[in-house]
């Protein structure tokens, strides 16, 4: 672990760590587990927490470093302590590039191949110390990936750059009700969102097909135009009652004025991953 909390509650990153002005008495920084931890420093730049695996030092079963999690509580987790860690990590820059995965996309004739390298979550994980220099993801597989093989609190210390902003890796994947608040709201940006959820309903017209992910209460659709058929092959039975993952712009359906009915436009298979 890249942090730890001390006695009083307070978060300290490794680097900033001295067992003389903060003691030896630290714990694992999720709330839920407070596993006593201690200090780790290998040569001059690597340093991290550890547990001993002895005792009371283990991570609780609840503990975001206990076990692999789902994504959704990955997600979750990696949220709190994006909160917690704010200012005190040096962010990780990777670079999102989704270009490829629509249908729509041109490629300018000079592609530089060298950019497109996929980030190796695994080398992340280990890397305890300085921030790796910015990598690409550029499909939701990748994504996926990341967030099963990267530690939570790596991750709440990843900064996505994406169509010229640079957000935290939270900002752009949420549930459905989040993206549906920003967007009602007027703070979501103009870029593809990464929702998950599960897919609760199909309908297909001749013209357009709706996939539904919300509830009555919070109408969430996603749309397939006609055009874009031929570059969406799964079948209803391949994602009813699915949990998936599935990137696109969110879009306000104003047909309806008493539901606030929200849209996202997909185009192709590859606009979705599933977590389940
Ligand atoms: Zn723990």
């Amino acid at each position: 672990m890249n942090a730890a909390r001390l006695q009083d509650g307070t978060i300290i990153v490794a680097k900033d760590y001295s067992p003389e002005n903060h003691g030896l008495e630290i714990y694992c920084m999720d709330i839920a587990c407070r596993a006593p931890v201690h200090f780790v420093q290998e040569g001059k730049k690597v340093s991290f927490f550890k547990t001993s695996g002895k005792g009371e030092s283990v991570h609780k079963e609840l503990c975001a470093f206990a076990a692999k999690m789902t994504f959704e509580r990955s997600l979750f987790k990696v949220t709190q302590f994006q909160q917690e860690l704010k200012s005190q990590v040096d962010p990780i820059m990777v670079r999102l590039n989704t270009n490829k995965l629509d249908p729509d996309y041109v490629p300018r004739s000079v592609e530089r191949e060298g950019n497109n390298k996929e980030v190796d979550a695994r080398e992340l994980k280990i890397s305890n110390d300085s921030p790796k220099p910015p990598q690409t993801v550029s499909s939701l597989k990748s994504l996926k990936k990341l967030f099963q093989t990267a530690d939570p609190d790596l991750l709440a210390s990843i900064f996505i750059s994406y169509n010229g902003h640079k957000l935290p890796i939270t900002d752009l994947i949420s549930d459905q009700y989040i993206a549906a608040k920003k967007l009602w709201q007027g703070t979501s940006l103009n870029v593809n969102y990464f929702i998950h959820g599960e897919v609760t309903s199909i309908v297909r017209l001749d013209k357009v097909w709706y996939f539904n992910m919300g509830d009555d209460r919070f109408p969430f659709t996603l749309v397939v135009f006609e055009k874009y058929f031929e570059h969406f092959t799964y079948t209803d039975e391949d994602l009813l009652n699915r949990t998936i993952l599935v990137m696109g712009r969110l879009k306000k359906n104003d047909f309806n004025k008493d539901k606030f009915v929200t849209e996202m436009v997909i185009k192709a298979d590859a606009y979705i991953e599933f977590l389940d």
